[in-house]
């Protein structure tokens, strides 16, 4: 064979100045592309090897990379299966060919959102080193004996022209790809640059890749210094890329807990903090995914981290956005997942409705919840330790995929203010007997904020009720879930008027005050007090509890909670934002009343009940400002 020249494609555009030109926005995919295909090649080669079919020893099978910058080149080496004249002829200017042309075609209708989305995943494989090449060698000698074996090389300068020659200067198996970096991509001939793409998409391939060396502490064999410290030297060794044997390819029984301890640290050398627990993804039919997932153990302050999993083809890095290919609430997890069946070379609309997607999806979930029912089931105690923290993770399943809520309802706990864990089961039992209203539903107390809320929560506990901690960031919106999974049952916040409605209240006292009695106290309390804001209502509570306590309306309190939060419509109607009501409860047994009525000053009557509503708003945090200083000043002179 001598020298052939000759042009790629005639018939079509030169797709070239569009490579160059259009892909702009993920350059770097093109490393990714050729070690991929290196590394292709070399498994090729293995499976050869493994049929009896290869006449060689397979020997050093190392991926090399290299750059050279006084040549301007780049450089990737393999010792896979290599190609023929024939097989370069038909691979690289066929059918690589045309199927980068087809995907450039493609690409030129999507708008460029799509395209960015694209472009990071596969579809234009050998051609996108034209992205950064002004000219690309390839340099290859094929597995294959006997005739037409001969070493070859190709080379094309980025127009659709190209060589093709025999040379005499490559006796060994396999490929060599020179790129000839142009001007503008001059930052890939930068060593710090090519380890750092190494590392982002080749850090798992399956054959080691060598970049370089490095230089490594070595113990020396045999000697101590006088201290009897093992001496070491400094040796310089190859770098190589990649760990070849993630964990993740491993059966899950030939992993230990520190096996997976050590990959989390090595996927995420900069976390601090060691993952709450794994859950070991491992599937070949109806497809292939393989992956572990770590719950992350989220600071009290959650910055929540999404896009920490990794998606992985056959050990190539793809991405590390995964919505739509896991379901929302698991992109709060950390790890990887790897399957060759999730279509990569679409877009993120595409993905979403794509069927296999979706199955994969549901079958990750499925996964997650049977791991976490597992634990639960085995090792209650450990669980409810991690509760806290997973929790997050549980609530917003549950709140958003209704297949994880079905499973997590047997395992998800609510946890009460004496720190007491329940499943939702137990809980109901629970409260059963005491807390239910005239309509016969139950009625879940809680709090939110253990301090604020410190009085109505000893005044529940007193009346035999139970009071859970709801102070997680969506536990608002997990109560509604809650509410409109469970029958006959509602939750109200411990200091709202619900808990005067249940009827499991001690039976109440007779009150001490008749009607006109207590029709003389209204009107005292009403020239004293924010008419428009608190409602008096008079209760027979036992002489011990408190004087005055305010209450507010759980709905009211919801849809001004709501509100705050930008999902109301009153403000953005113009119509103004809810007001802000409250019930204001007197105990008419508690003997401060008495002492009220029978007061003959008016002016010392006004004092005690001014003190009464202060006292009450400040338990309520609600007195601010001047009206706090009052307080102060007035309670002074009662001391006085
Ligand atoms: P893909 O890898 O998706 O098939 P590419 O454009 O990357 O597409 O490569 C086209 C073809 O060229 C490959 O399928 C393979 O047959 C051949 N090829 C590319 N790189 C090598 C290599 N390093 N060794 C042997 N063959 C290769």
């Amino acid at each position: 064979m001598t020298v052939q020249k000759g042009s790629i494609d005639i018939k079509t555009e030169n797709i070239f100045p569009i490579i160059k030109k259009f892909l702009y926005s993920d350059h770097e995919i093109f490393l990714r592309e050729l070690v991929s295909n290196a590394v292709d090649a070399t498994q090729k080669l293995k499976t050869l090897a493994s049929a009896g079919k290869l006449k060689d020893e397979l020997g050093d099978l190392t991926i090399h990379v290299e750059v050279d910058k006084k040549n301007n080149t780049l450089i990737v080496r393999d010792r896979g299966i290599g190609m023929t004249a024939d097989e370069v002829d038909k691979y690289i200017n066929q059918i690589a060919f045309s199927s980068a042309e087809e995907f450039v075609k493609k690409f030129k209708t999507k708008t460029e959102a799509e395209q960015n989305a694209i472009i990071g995943h596969f579809g234009l494989g050998f051609y996108s080193s034209f992205m950064v090449s002004e000219k690309v060698e390839i340099r290859t000698k094929t597995y294959k004996k006997g005739g037409k074996t001969k070493a070859v090389r190709w080379e094309c300068d980025g127009s659709p022209e190209y060589v093709l020659e025999e040379i005499d200067d490559k006796t060994d198996r396999g490929t060599e790809v020179i790129l000839h970096i142009d001007d503008e991509n001059k930052d890939f001939l930068e060593d710090y640059r090519i380890k750092e793409l190494l590392n982002k998409y080749c850090k798992f391939l399956p054959v080691p890749i060598q970049f370089g060396t490095e230089k490594v502490q070595e113990p020396v064999e045999g000697e101590k210094d006088k201290d009897g410290n093992q001496i070491t030297r400094e040796v310089e060794k190859p770098y190589i890329v990649n760990n070849t044997h993630p964990l993740w390819r491993k059966k899950p029984s030939e992993a230990t807990d520190e096996d997976y301890k050590n990959f989390y640290r090595e996927l995420y050398p900069y976390s601090m903090e060691e993952p709450l627990f794994h859950i070991h993804l491992n599937v070949d039919y109806p497809f292939n995914l393989t992956g572990i997932l770590y719950f992350p153990k989220v600071k009290k302050d959650y910055e929540l981290q999404r896009n920490k999993i990794q998606l992985y083809s056959n050990q190539v890095f793809v991405t590390d956005s995964v919505e739509g290919i896991v379901p929302d609430f698991l992109t709060l997890m950390h790890g990887v997942i790897d399957s060759p069946d999730i279509p990569l070379n679409v877009s993120r609309s595409y993905l979403q409705s794509d069927r296999s997607v979706k199955k994969i999806s549901g079958y990750i979930t499925r996964k997650v919840a049977d791991k976490l029912a597992e634990i639960f089931k085995k090792e209650r105690e450990t669980f409810e330790k991690k509760w806290d923290d997973i929790k997050i993770f549980i609530e917003y399943g549950m709140i958003s995929d209704e297949k994880f809520y079905e499973k997590a309802v047997k395992f998800a706990l609510l946890k009460n203010t004496g720190g007491n864990y329940f499943t939702l089961d137990e809980y109901q039992k629970h409260v059963e007997k005491t807390q239910k209203d005239k309509e016969n539903k139950l009625v879940y107390l809680y709090a939110n904020n253990l301090d604020e809320q410190h009085a109505y929560i000893e005044t529940a506990k007193e009346r035999g009720y139970d009071v859970l901690l709801m102070d997680g960031v969506l536990d608002s919106h997990f109560i509604n879930t809650l509410e409109q999974k469970l029958s006959d049952t509602s939750f109200a916040r411990v200091d709202s008027n619900t808990i005067d409605k249940l009827i499991n209240k001690e039976e109440e006292a007779p009150s001490k005050l008749d009607d006109k009695e207590k029709e003389k106290l209204k009107e005292a309390f009403e020239r004293n007090i924010d008419k428009e804001k608190f409602n008096v209502l008079f209760e027979n509570l036992s002489e011990t509890d408190m004087p005055v306590v305010i209450m507010q309306n759980e709905f009211m309190r919801r849809m001004r909670d709501m509100e705050a939060l930008g999902g109301g419509s009153g403000g953005m109607m113009g119509l103004g934002s809810l007001p802000e009501t409250y019930e204001m409860v007197v105990n008419t047994n508690n003997p401060l009343l008495d002492k009220v009525l029978k007061e003959k000053s008016k002016k010392k009557q006004d004092q005690l009940i001014k003190q009464m509503y202060d006292l009450a708003r400040l338990s309520k945090n609600l007195l601010k400002g001047k009206e706090l200083t009052d307080f102060v000043k007035r309670s002074i002179d009662i001391i006085e």
